[in-house]
């Protein structure tokens, strides 16, 4: 099964895409999560990504597809996988579409997670991630067991620097623009599935695997 998150930053793509990879056991792919891990390394790769990201832009497509074909070529990806915050242009989606096409494999499901800009700035300011291993809380909405640190590593958790309130704006700006296309393009291909983001992360959850499990 492949899947792609669709939907605003912060709209609870990754929340959902974890929850996804664990009950259907394919791997959760983010761009965004191997973007930081570089960053956090100190590669090439990371600081070059770092000066768009910090800028709430987008990393230039030509980068983005060559670190996503690597990471979906490896092996515990042959029985599918979710992927989170790719694709987030056309040009991205039709890479990926293409290099599916010569598997004679195509993505199954696109879900939409669907919140107003309003609820996203909110949402943003309380986002607290932990840059070790990807996991994201909220302070009010969905708090760790122990504040500050990472229930499943133990490591601190971060506000991101791209979470803060200007570059939230930018970044809205630039969904609206180059991402929210892509859900006219799933659309088209009769995959695109929309689900209500603004209730309880659960209850999210739920109105997911109803679509997957009956299709
Ligand atoms: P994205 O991956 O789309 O950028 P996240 O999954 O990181 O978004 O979620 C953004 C923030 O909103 C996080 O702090 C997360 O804990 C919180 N969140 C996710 N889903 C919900 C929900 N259904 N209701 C309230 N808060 C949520
Ligand atoms: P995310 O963790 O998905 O919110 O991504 C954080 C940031 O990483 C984005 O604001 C972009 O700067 C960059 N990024 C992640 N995925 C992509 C992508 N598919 N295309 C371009 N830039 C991306």
């Amino acid at each position: 099964m492949k899947i792609v998150m669709l939907g605003a930053p912060g709209a609870g793509k990754g929340t959902q895409a974890k929850r996804i990879a664990e009950k259907y056991g394919i791997p959760h792919v983010s761009t965004g999560d191997i973007f930081r891990a570089n960053i956090k390394n100190g590669t090439d790769l990371g600081k070059e990504a770092k000066t768009y990201m910090d800028e709430g832009k987008l990393v230039p497509d030509e980068l983005t597809v060559r670190i996503l074909l690597d990471r979906v070529a490896q092996d515990d990806c042959k029985n599918g996988y979710v992927l989170d915050g790719f694709p987030r242009t056309i040009p991205q989606a039709e890479v990926l579409d293409g290099e599916l096409k010569k598997l004679n494999e195509k993505i199954d499901f696109a879900i939409n997670v669907d919140v107003p800009d309003d609820n996203i700035v909110n949402r943003m300011g309380g986002r607290r991630a932990c840059l070790k291993c990807g996991a994201t809380y909220h302070m009010t909405h969905l708090p760790p067991k122990t504040e500050g640190i990472c229930d499943s590593c133990g490591s601190e958790l971060v506000l991101r620097d791209d979470d803060k309130p200007e570059t939230v704006k930018k970044r809205l700006a630039v969904y609206h623009e180059q991402t929210q296309p892509l859900i006219d393009f799933y659309s088209k291909q009769g995959v695109l599935k929309t689900v209500d983001g603004t209730v309880d992360a659960e209850d999210v959850f739920r109105a997911i695997t109803d679509i997957l499990d009956k299709n």
